[in-house]
Order: structure tokens, then sequence, then C-alpha cells
């Protein structure tokens, strides 16, 4: 039974799609089934593995505004044991759309539960907001990951996140346990990075997971989506790819255990 995974974070630029393109990269070519379903309307994760969004027309909106059946959404990608649910600009609407229909912030999990069993992993990359359809996103997943970015104000707006995901749990009855945190955009060299892990650490409760590996500030990662490809395929063996595969190992590793 596939297991639900969004990666949430209002901020932007905290490494979301990064995380998500190259985690699921890095678990499929661990030999894991894969799929990524894209709900940011800027289609980030999209364009990284050379998906050309202005042709599509099948997309995370078909299937939430009911024109298409989920199955007819899948997309193959360059990686075998990768798939993709590719999103658009079209899914801006959505935001709008979703809120006069009744039941609305379990449209994304309705959608995916059917096909769930189908895969080892699904990963929601969330937009950056806290609007309906990260809403969505947390409802839909079983587990959050949350990236965040080793900088100043890096725990700004933390707070909102994770009283979010409280309202979640009342009012929606719908549990969003936290899978891990991850520290990414990592530069060890500097202080600040160093006094950024001490200040995560501090903020969660101990019993929050941190995940082990630390994401490093790596250039190979931010190229590789300007060549459609994720960074595992662009170039292997630098750190950045290095890091997230390790990553998916740990995350295979927390499976075992459980
Ligand atoms: P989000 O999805 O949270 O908005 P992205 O994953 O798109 O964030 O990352 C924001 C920018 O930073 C992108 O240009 C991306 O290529 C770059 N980036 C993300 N992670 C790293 C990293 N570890 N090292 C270097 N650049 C990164
Ligand atoms: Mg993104």
């Amino acid at each position: 039974m596939g297991e639900i995974i969004s990666i949430i974070n209002q901020k932007g630029g905290c490494g979301k799609t990064t995380t998500a393109v190259n985690l699921s990269s890095a678990l499929a070519i661990l030999g894991k089934k894969v799929l990524i379903v894209d709900i940011d309307p800027q289609a980030n994760a999209t364009t990284g593995f050379g998906v050309n969004k202005a042709e599509l027309n099948s997309t995370i909106y078909s299937v939430i505004s009911g024109e298409a059946k989920i199955e007819d959404t899948i997309h193959e990608t360059m990686i075998p044991n990768l798939y993709i649910i590719p999103s658009n600009l079209a899914l801006s609407g959505a935001e709008v759309e979703l809120t006069s229909q009744i039941g609305y912030h379990t449209i994304l999990k309705e959608a995916i539960d059917p096909i769930k069993r189908d895969f080892d992993y699904i990963f929601i990359d969330a937009p950056p907001s806290l609007g309906i359809l990260t809403l969505n996103a947390l409802v839909a997943g079983d587990s959050i990951i949350i990236p965040i970015q080793a900088e100043y104000y890096a725990l700004e707006g933390m707070a909102d996140l994770l009283k979010t995901m409280k309202l979640v749990e009342s009012r929606l009855k719908s549990p969003c346990p936290i899978k891990g945190i991850l520290l990414t955009l990592y530069d060890g060299r500097t202080r600040l990075g160093r006094e950024v892990y001490q200040e995560i650490k501090n903020f969660f409760s101990p019993q929050e997971y941190i995940f082990k590996t630390i994401i490093p500030r790596n250039i190979r990662l931010a190229e590789a989506p300007s060549h459609g490809k994720p960074c595992i395929i662009y170039d292997k063996d630098c750190k950045g790819s290095q890091a997230y595969l390790k990553l998916a190992e740990e995350l295979i590793e927390m499976e075992d255990e459980k």
C-alpha cells in the first residue's frame, strides 16, 4: 500500500520542488514505484521533468475539475518506475472554483486514494501558500515533509503552518503527522547554517523527527531544472544528488523499522 507524503511549507524557495523531484527520482532509482503529483500552478516540478506544460491536456486540474479520470493523467518520466501527474497555470483557477464546492478540502484525497495501492510512494508538491490547494495536500497526505531553508527567518511562518495543521486535525478530523523536518540549502561552512540548525532543533518538540540527511546548497541542483532533468540524471555524482539518494535511503529505513 502506497504512502502519500505531502511536501509543505508556505514559504517559497525553501526547496519543496527540488525535494519532490529529486527525492522521488532517488526512490525510483532505488527500485520503488513512485508518483509525483504537482499541485503548484507554477508547475516547476512538471517542467523539472522536461514536460512541456503548454502542450498538456491532462493535468491535475483536469482531475479536480472532474474532466478526467486520474488514471488518464499519469505521465511517464525519463526514469523507469517514476510517474508524474503534471500541473499548469489552469490550476490557479481551482483556488476559486474549489471553495464553492461542498467538501472542497477532500477533493485531492478522494482523487488520489483509488490509485494509492499502485505505488510505493506518492509525493505531493504543494504551492507556496496556505490556501485551498495546500489544505488539500494536508488532508490527502498520510504524512508531511517540511523543508526548511537554512537562513535567517527560516522559521518565520512556521507557527502558522503548525496551527493550520492542528486545525486540519481537529476540524477536518484528518491527522497530519510530520514525517520529518528537512534542512535544505545548507552551507556548513558558515556559522549561520549551524545556528539555524540549532534553532530548528529548539523550535520543534523532541518527538518531531529531523532528518539526519541535510541537503547542502549545491549549484548542480539549481542548474538541473533548466535542462528539464532531475539532478540525479543531470549529475548523479554531485553533492546534491548524493544527498537526495541518502535521504531516500533514510526514508526506506524508516519504513523498515516500522
Ligand atoms: P520551492 O518549491 O519551495 O519554492 P525550489 O525547490 O523551487 O523551492 O527552490 C527554489 C530555488 O532554489 C530554485 O531555483 C532551486 O533550483 C534552488 N535550490 C533548491 N534547493 C537547492 C539546493 N540545495 N542548492 C542550490 N539551489 C537550490
Ligand atoms: Mg515549488
